[in-house]
């Protein structure tokens, strides 16, 4: 009989323990990503943005109307 704890399950993108908290991915897995990966995702997140200028905020418009008979 072995005196050894189970091993912590560990983060699906970085493999590290999963010793301070973690996210699971899909409710039918028990895919885990710790929250030092999550951070680097968020990050790598607001990068993508700030370099494409993020999303478009439409202010205005005008309504264009098209008229097949105008004689
Ligand atoms: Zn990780």
């Amino acid at each position: 009989m072995s005196d050894l704890l189970p091993a912590a399950p560990a983060c699906a993108c970085c493999e590290e323990p999963l010793t301070r908290g973690s996210v699971r991915l899909w409710p039918d897995t028990d895919v885990r990503v710790c929250y030092d990966c999550i951070d680097w995702m968020t990050s790598q997140r607001d990068l993508q943005i700030a370099r494409t200028g993020g999303p478009v905020r439409v202010v205005g418009h005008e309504p264009i109307f098209r008229v097949d008979d105008v004689a």
